[in-house]
């Protein structure tokens, strides 16, 4: 039955696991977005292990500063690859003296204020925003630009202690190979090679952001990893056919786990949630219920800031209507509050004799309720500063 659906990318299902409506912005309304901080870090790999396998570069770390110095030259930068080399020896320095330390001493922050670097960290992340870089953390402590380039030269040291170790060049198939599945995903291995005398090839996830610890059985149930254990060559020509085994490594922490057989049962819950979803165009902006997450999203200057998803047709108008009263409440009593607070306090008052009057009659109570909430909301918007 999965075989008559048409094939989705296992990005697009993790976008839509996210926020369906990050999965609108993306691919329903093609909104075009900044290249992502996290986005950047696993390119820089895949480049390095590209440069590694081909031979161009005799180890990972001449193969990373090979890549950032190519993208210095693009971006007409000559001093960036010493900026950024400047910011990640002091990361490291103060990040070693925190571990030797235990947590004791100065934090963070007052060892970076003393190390000299000065505006450098800022600047770096100026940098990255005028070339069309973007990271939710842009303007905290630190460079996020600086902290790519740093992690670039951190996964250099864990791939001594992978348990699984890298291939051998002459083992390498291919880097960042499609594949399509019987699964209804299709997606891309981040390194695809084969043993001699051993039937079917070994294919990798790899992780270089998001959660350094990832245990076996949460890497297990990762849809890229299950995908991959059904995957076949999009290029039938491709000197590959089976799967023997797939290999989850995070960069981060040098973990690596070896599978050959996966929890195919969660992945096809996933899918036919994700689909059941797309199908019926239910796209829940993940603002209502944690906006937090909004604050590492790349549409949320357009969704939120602007309130891009309310102007959608996604949401039942009616009720979307309702909310923009109650707001216009708030609104209204925080502007009284903010002129004149003692008339502000006086209005609530007479509004509750008038909300306990309409109370008698046939209004809607919790609907009476809520404006009466929204009205001391406004007032509280004031005091709390
Ligand atoms: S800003 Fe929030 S609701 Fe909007 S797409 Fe991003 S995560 Fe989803």
């Amino acid at each position: 039955m999965l075989k008559a659906m048409e094939s989705l990318a296992v990005d697009e299902v993790l976008a839509y696991v996210r926020c369906p409506q990050e999965w609108f912005w993306s691919e329903r309304a093609q909104l075009s977005r900044p290249q992502t901080l996290g986005e950047l870090r696993a390119l820089a790999l895949r480049e390095a292990l590209r440069l590694v396998y081909g031979g161009a570069a005799r180890t990972l770390a001449e193969a990373f500063a090979h890549v950032w110095g190519e993208w210095a030259r693009a971006w007409k930068s000559p001093e960036l690859l010493r900026d950024l080399a400047r910011y990640a020896e002091v990361r490291t320095a103060i990040q070693r003296a925190m571990t030797q330390e235990r947590g004791r001493g100065r934090g963070f922050a007052q060892r970076l204020s003393a190390s000299g670097l000065g505006s450098l960290p800022r600047d770096l992340d100026a940098f990255a925003q005028t070339h069309r870089l973007w990271d939710a953390g842009f303007g905290q402590l630190g460079s996020r630009l600086g902290d790519v380039f740093a992690d670039c030269f951190v996964a250099v040291d864990q791939v001594a202690r992978f348990d699984v170790p890298l291939p051998t060049p002459d083992q390498v198939v291919g880097i960042a190979l499609p594949y399509t599945t019987d699964l209804g995903v299709n997606g891309v291995a981040d390194l695809v090679w084969q043993e001699e005398d051993v039937e079917g090839a070994t294919l990798e996830v790899h992780d270089l952001c998001g959660p350094d610890y990832v245990r076996v059985r949460e890497a297990k149930i990762d849809l890229r990893v299950a995908a991959a254990r059904l995957a076949r060559p999009v290029d039938t020509s491709a000197p590959w056919a089976q799967v023997r085994r797939e290999i989850y490594r995070n960069w981060v922490r040098g973990d690596s786990y070896a599978f050959s057989e996966v929890n195919y049962g969660n992945a096809q819950a996933l899918l036919s949630a994700v689909r059941r979803g797309l199908q019926a165009q239910a796209f829940v902006p993940r603002a209502l219920a944690r906006p937090r997450d909004c604050l590492d999203c790349v549409y949320k200057s357009v969704c939120v800031d602007e309130g891009g998803w309310e102007s959608q047709h996604l949401v039942d108008g009616g009720l979307l209507s309702r909310a923009e009263e109650l707001r216009q409440v708030r609104a209204t009593f925080r502007r009284a509050a903010q002129t004149a607070p003692a008339i502000a306090h006086q209005t609530l008052k007479e509004l509750d004799g008038v909300l306990e009057r309409l109370a008698l009659g046939s209004a809607d109570l919790g609907w009476i309720a809520a404006i009466r909430d929204e009205a001391q909301n406004g007032l509280d918007l004031i005091q709390a500063r």
